[in-house]
């Protein structure tokens, strides 16, 4: 199958000739006729498999084909769970917009109101935002969704776990008339929440789903290591470099001063190796993930700051060489390789401090890891007992709640605003206390710096 075969207006169509897009991904190929033909959508696939375009061409094509319900309202709203996600959204909309008359902005938490008003004043055709900062504006009407064409939600289940479900129904409330369509984009279409949401915004959506279940990835190889300590992953990380057929490699560390610990190391061995160090300012930040992605760098070390945002198709290893402290960050570090089918090794090192981290991703993998050991390096650490079980919580509010936590340990990530408890196989994700989406948005950039 084609992107010639979709029936796209020329316009549209020597947009994506022009871009290099010749084949559409499975996601593609299922989701951009259903969106062309009206209807809603509730769709999911894996990670790195093409979703965004999977919107971004039926809405083009949309606007291309239909005159505006109204001259001012915008005409497409994107929303999505982050700020990095929202501004990678944004950058792949904008190649798809640069020949067009269309308006295109970014609407984020964290950044100055009175800007983003002036913006909107400019009555653009697309808006990509995060819900949160995008409510504000709707409840202040700094713009308004009566001619409103396509509500497409990105990530939909990860909004949904940050606490967005209110600002999504506003949004939706404030757009709610007969022409509008909506496209739901999830990881996983195995989330109550989601289904739920669904019911109140879709009206008799076609379901896709790409790849049962899981959001992993096929085309990357998954290795975990056991290390005593600092020094022996060290030890691993050289062993990895020196031996194995790499072509870009993005290192995820835990801490700031690892991240420049480490590099510093590496470049005094010659290795061409940058620090995506969390002093830098934006632009500092933006110009050494510029350069890695044009290749000057070989290995980039980094925060879990560049977990999303970078879309690369030369890293061929990721390593982690701390476990991420929230579970799903381990899914979008290792969605940095093996993007647009290209295979990828995903290499993680695991640590007394990172043992729990690594159940947690155990679990969430569904699958039982065994580890990988090098020769010459001993390591005496295998993992720790589970502490003594405590008497299982009874939680009364079963809406919110799959499945009722066993008499297994519970383990709980503190610091964060969802909960993954690991109770077994199942993973029972929950909001700890109720925070405004401003908050949300606003800690989601810190945590990323
Ligand atoms: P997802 O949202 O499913 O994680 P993305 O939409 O970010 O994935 O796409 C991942 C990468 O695949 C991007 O680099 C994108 O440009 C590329 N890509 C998307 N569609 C195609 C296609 N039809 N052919 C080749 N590359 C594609
Ligand atoms: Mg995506």
């Amino acid at each position: 199958m084609q992107f010639s075969d979709f029936g796209l207006d020329s316009a549209l169509m020597s947009t994506v000739e022009h871009l290099g897009f010749s084949e559409p991904t499975l996601i593609q190929q299922q989701a951009i006729p259903a969106a062309m033909a009206g209807h809603d959508l509730i769709a999911s696939s894996k990670t790195g498999s093409g979703k965004t375009l999977a919107f971004i061409i039926p809405a083009l094509q949309r606007l291309n084909k239909n005159r505006a319900l109204s001259k001012r309202d915008p005409r497409v709203v994107i929303l999505t769970p982050t700020r990095e996600l929202a501004k990678q959204v944004f950058t792949q909309l904008r190649l798809f917009t640069a020949n067009t008359q269309y308006k295109a902005v970014l609407i984020l938490g964290g950044e100055n109101f009175n800007d983003q008003v002036k913006v909107l004043e400019k009555e653009p055709e697309f808006i990509v935002a995060t819900p949160g900062r995008l409510a504000d504006h709707l409840k202040q009407g700094h713009f308004y969704l009566n001619g409103l064409e396509l509500l497409i939600l990105d990530e939909a289940d990860r909004m949904l776990d940050l606490g967005f479900s209110k600002e999504l129904s506003q949004i939706n409330q404030a757009a709610d008339h007969r022409k509008r369509q909506t496209l739901l984009f999830s990881a996983t279409l195995d989330h109550a929440q989601v289904n739920d949401f669904a019911k109140e915004l879709l009206k008799k959506p076609k379901r896709i789903a790409i790849e049962a279940g899981h959001t992993e990835h096929i085309d990357i190889t998954k290795r975990f290591y056991l290390a005593d300590n600092l020094t022996q992953k060290e030890a691993l990380l050289q062993h990895f470099l020196a031996t194995e057929k790499s072509q870009q490699v993005i290192i995820f560390t835990a801490t700031r001063s690892d991240t420049e610990r480490l590099a510093k190391i590496l470049t005094e061995q010659d290795l061409n190796a940058a620090a995506l160090s969390g002093e830098l300012n934006q632009a500092q930040r933006n110009q050494i993930m510029d350069s890695f992605a044009k290749g000057q760098h070989k290995i980039l070390v980094t925060t879990d700051l560049a977990s999303r945002g970078l879309d690369l198709v030369n890293v061929s290893h990721v390593i982690n060489f701390d476990m991420p402290k929230h579970t799903e960050e381990f899914v979008h570090r290792i969605g940095r390789t093996g993007r647009a089918g290209t295979k990828g090794d995903a290499i993680s090192l695991v640590g007394p401090n990172d043992w729990l981290s690594f159940k947690n991703v155990e679990a969430f993998l569904q699958q039982t890891i065994s580890f990988t050991k090098v020769d010459g390096i001993k390591v005496k650490f295998k993992g720790l007992k589970p502490k003594k079980p405590k008497a299982a919580k009874v939680n009364t509010d079963v809406s919110k709640v799959k499945t009722v936590a066993d008499n297994k340990p519970r383990k709980v990530i503190k610091k964060t605003f969802l909960d993954i408890e690991d109770a077994g196989a199942m993973k029972i994700i929950k909001r700890k206390k109720a925070l405004t989406a401003d908050q949300i948005e606003e800690s989601t950039k810190k945590e990323q710096d």
